[in-house]
């Protein structure tokens, strides 16, 4: 099948600004905005519960934190632990042999960061956003995802925006990215599209409802391309009803 990527002339960064826009109060009016914050842990519990999820399901990886949470009761207990005991406790997720490790080696880095002080990333909140973003990320296994996650979910709420495959799917077929832009890099280039005054709420509404519709309409396989409010805009979709 012939690609629109394959047909559609580039758009302009202003193009793209415009349409990222457009497809927000589309997509809000669809889902609702502002949409409720589903959490209020504190950045390091984020950060934790972030690396859990990954590649897990949301009901997995919250079993998985909570069974963490209950086992030891603080983060220094689970930076100091038998590496097996963690693995135990966070077993409901996907490779916890892989993870524990991690979590206690990232906790190590972090407590010799903070050198003796207080190691609850509250500091985070006085850093700018791209200051933040690298502290978190010259932490082992953490990328952008994580980064925004950490900072926009968290009690911090800034406004730094997480791109997950969904939101990243839907993106790439409004050709608000490239064809080959991958998910990593496409933080970077989403995040330029949003008026730069944007608050946290905004941010979050706007990847929460990108991540609705790829959950909702704009599935992998079989996109719903005839019920979207998107098509008129969108070439993927356009390219599939002709
Ligand atoms: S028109 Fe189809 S491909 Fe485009 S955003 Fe909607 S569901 Fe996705």
């Amino acid at each position: 099948m012939k690609t629109p990527a394959d047909s559609s002339p580039e758009l302009l960064p202003v193009e793209r600004r415009e349409l990222a826009l457009w497809v927000h109060g589309r997509l809000c009016a669809e889902y609702g905005c502002p949409v409720a914050f589903f959490a209020t842990k504190d950045p390091l519990s984020e950060l934790i519960s972030s690396l859990l999820s990954h590649r897990t399901r949301n009901q997995d990886s919250h079993r998985a934190y909570q069974q963490l949470r209950a086992r030891f009761p603080t983060w220094e207990e689970v930076r100091d632990a038998p590496a097996a005991e963690v693995e135990a406790a966070i077993s409901p997720c996907t490779w916890p042999e892989q993870k524990a490790p991690r979590l206690q080696q990232i906790l190590r880095e972090i407590a010799a960061r903070c050198a003796g002080g207080p190691c609850d990333l509250a500091f985070l909140a006085d850093l700018p956003i791209p200051e933040a973003r690298a502290w978190l990320e010259q932490l082992p296994g953490v990328g952008p995802k994580t980064s925004a996650a950490v900072l926009l979910f968290s009690t911090l709420r800034r406004p730094a925006m997480p791109v997950d495959s969904h939101h990243h799917r839907v993106a790439q077929r409004l050709e608000l990215i490239g064809p080959k832009v991958g998910e990593a890099a496409a933080h970077k280039q989403l995040a330029a599209l949003l008026p730069p005054d944007w608050d946290a709420q905004q941010v979050y509404d706007h990847h929460e409802v990108f991540m609705f519709h790829g959950q909702k309409c704009c599935y992998f396989h079989t996109p719903a391309c005839g019920r979207c409010p998107l098509l008129a805009r969108c070439p993927f979709g356009q390219s599939r009803v002709q």
